[in-house]
């Protein structure tokens, strides 16, 4: 069994860096593998998500009768705040993926394949390429928490002071709420003081 392993093109953006020509696995009998070291930089998110890394794994891709079968995990990490203190946080996110990929041509012939057969099928590009930056980042977009924690028992921030009560007991005899806190009020833990 063919296990050499396929180098990504050295690149660059992102989409180069996730996209891997298959052409050779292709031509190979069912069952024939490559192993893929996926190193890719951080990707376009939108506005309010940003990656702290990039993109960084192994997949292993093996022919099937009917394309290929793309299986293994990525990892990366993403920024983020945590919901209670405020402390910015570097959020590990890993991806499994395990997913068919199928062709847009007929490996035989040539001839374009009916895709609406399996209209929600991830597809070769025409040129045997596997493009994996759509997949890759829809896993992070779903990875992205509702309430991210810098610690599960983060206890948040002081109603009073604003200090991070994770960073010791403190005590203040002055009870004046800062305006600019009372809006953490509806959902930071209370604490004695
Ligand atoms: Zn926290
Ligand atoms: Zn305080």
């Amino acid at each position: 069994m063919n296990t050499k392993s396929l180098k990504a093109k050295k690149s660059q953006s992102a989409a180069e860096a996730l996209t891997f020509n298959v052409a050779g696995l292709l031509g190979e009998p069912i069952g024939s593998i490559r192993d893929l070291e996926v190193s890719s930089p951080p990707l376009d998110l939108g506005p309010d998500l940003h990656q702290n890394r990039g993109v960084a794994g192994r997949l292993r891709l093996t022919r099937t009768n009917r394309g290929l079968l793309v299986k293994g995990r990525l990892s990366t990490s993403i920024a983020q705040v945590c919901s209670r203190c405020l402390r910015d946080i570097d959020y590990p996110v890993e991806l499994d993926i395990e997913e068919e990929v199928l062709p847009t041509l007929d490996l035989a012939t040539g001839a374009p394949v009916d895709t609406e057969a399996e209209p929600d099928a991830l597809r070769l590009t025409d040129h045997h390429e596997l493009e994996l930056e759509e997949e890759v980042r829809d896993g992070i977009l779903l990875a992205e928490p509702i309430a991210p924690l810098c610690r599960q028992d983060c206890p948040g921030l002081c109603l009073e002071c604003g200090l991070e009560l994770g960073s010791g007991p403190h005590d203040h005899p002055d009870a004046d709420i800062d305006p600019r806190l009372e809006a953490l009020l509806g959902f930071a833990p209370t604490h004695e003081v």
